[in-house]
């Protein structure tokens, strides 16, 4: 009864029906008040009832059905302060609803559940489907083509979806044309490092689950260079990747993200002149960070 549904073409489905009814001046996305009609016009013997803000402590988000599977409940965290964050953790739950709903009837998402083992492909899942919602691609694009990336372009790409800085550059990684990695890191350490697939596959990623991995001195965000006001600079690929040839260059942005005490930093590298064998699982020790990512903060130090 499980039918297997992808992420990324359930959402752009949704998205194609939005377009059509609401043009595509349309961001950013409603997912409370969508989750809540498309929910009841596609699926009317069980839809999603309400959405609310409660105390829940533990979690960021939760998905919940009646015990006869009549009606369902999405409820976030009232206590999250980010506007950016909540409709993240909406369309994740709502994710769920679409993709999952007939595997489990309660989804509890938040810190806690990250290193339990059997949900990290439905977490991931849902993550897909909320970023694809919030920021279809195809909208992406226009909003930055022909324009030279910065994190101020990138900033009007997270006011536009009212997502968070973070959750718009990662995304943007996504289809830039060159290599890119973003960074978040304090003290001068990486909190984690994001690279997009040109990137990964030539070697230029940080594998910042398993290791500490502390920022070159050379790098803007390093504190060493907190006297420099610049936040940008172009300079040799080796400072960061050591098996980058003598000539590779690559620019360095940085920018401190919003209401959380990290820097960004977004790395580009023009294509590699060769790429080394790649097996397709050298990011995977990063999916489990990527709702945290996606959703502007990381997993807590408790
Ligand atoms: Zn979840």
């Amino acid at each position: 009864m499980t039918e297997h549904k992808k992420p990324m073409a359930e959402a752009n489905r949704i998205s194609s029906m939005l377009n059509a009814v609401l043009g595509k001046e349309r961001f950013p996305v409603k997912v409370d008040e969508l989750a809540v009609e498309y929910s009841r016009q596609c699926f009317p013997d069980s839809p999603i009832d309400k959405v609310e803000g409660a105390d829940l402590e533990d979690f960021d988000g939760l998905l919940k059905a009646k015990k006869d599977r009549s009606k369902w409940l999405i409820l976030y965290n009232s206590a999250v302060s980010s506007e950016g964050r909540k409709r993240f953790t909406i369309a994740h739950e709502f994710g769920h609803y679409i993709l999952h709903r007939h595997q489990q009837t309660e989804f509890a998402c938040g810190d806690d559940d990250i290193e339990s083992g059997d949900s990290r492909d439905i977490e991931s899942e849902a993550d897909l489907f909320a970023s694809t919602l919030l920021m279809p691609l195809d909208d992406f694009r226009r909003q930055v083509d022909g324009q030279k990336i910065s994190f101020d372009l990138l900033g009007h790409c997270a006011d536009r979806y009212g997502v968070s800085l973070t959750a718009a550059a990662l995304r943007w990684t996504e289809i830039a044309e060159k290599r890119a990695i973003l960074i978040a890191s304090r003290d001068d350490h990486m909190l984690w490092a994001k690279s997009n697939l040109a990137a990964v596959k030539s070697g230029a990623y940080f594998p910042t689950r398993k290791n500490t991995i502390e920022l070159p001195p050379e790098a803007l965000a390093h504190s060493n260079n907190a006297w420099l006001s610049n936040q940008e600079q172009t300079t040799r690929a080796q400072v960061w990747f050591y098996r980058e040839p003598q000539s590779m260059p690559i620019t360095e942005m940085t920018r401190v993200a919003g209401q959380y005490d990290y820097t960004l930093t977004l790395l580009l590298m023009p294509d590699a002149e060769w790429q080394r064998p790649w097996h397709g699982d050298e990011e995977s020790e990063e999916d489990t960070f990527d709702r945290f990512i996606r959703n502007g903060q990381f997993p807590s130090k408790k």
